[in-house]
């Protein structure tokens, strides 16, 4: 869906759509409920909103299915570009202007918008729960369901490193024994 800039009236425009999402490997369980306040001032334009869906992710331990209920909101700026090119690329970026889009052909790409702030707003490593125990290395027993027999070691992989140099020393310490008997 897009915006167009100039079709907004001075009063704003309120709206309320669905909007399939996609996002790589993000799945939306429905259609995201987009509310959308738009209003403009001289070339700013301001967006704000709400979006609600749910997502559907895995456990980054124990793969199981999670359902994330989605509740944004989100307010964002674009400015318009209506001068030559010359004009735009004298135009210095403020910081206060860095959180800023730019809008340069009197659109406004709302699928990006609402995908940006579905992103942000979905866990990089998502959890079914906060102690969720994951799954052995060794024989896939999901470890929430039950205990698993097969007797590997669950080593953190932030620790595998550490666990290899105590290995290293112990053989060293070994060699030195057997050179010393
Ligand atoms: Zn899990
Ligand atoms: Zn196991």
């Amino acid at each position: 869906m897009r915006l167009t800039v100039s079709s907004i009236p001075e009063t704003g425009i309120e709206e309320e759509f669905k909007l399939p999402v996609t996002l790589g490997e993000v799945k939306l369980e429905k259609d995201a409920g987009v509310t959308l306040k738009a209003s403009r001032l001289g070339d700013r334009v301001f967006l704000s909103g709400r979006i609600r869906s749910e997502a559907s992710l895995e456990c980054c331990r124990c793969l199981k299915n999670v359902l994330l209920p989605l509740d944004i909101n989100f307010d964002v700026e674009y400015v318009l570009f209506t001068g030559a090119g010359a004009e735009e690329e004298e135009h210095e970026l403020t910081s206060e202007e860095l959180d800023v889009g730019f809008c340069r052909d009197g659109e406004i790409n709302i699928d990006d918008i609402v995908r940006e702030q579905v992103l942000l707003a979905v866990p990089m490593k998502p959890l079914c729960g906060a102690d969720c125990k994951g799954i052995c290395s060794g024989c896939g027993t999901n470890l929430n369901v039950g205990s698993c027999e097969c007797g590997a070691e669950e080593i953190d992989p932030r620790l595998a490193p550490l666990e290899k140099l105590k290995k290293l020393l112990m053989n060293e310490n070994r060699k030195e024994r057997s050179k010393n008997a």
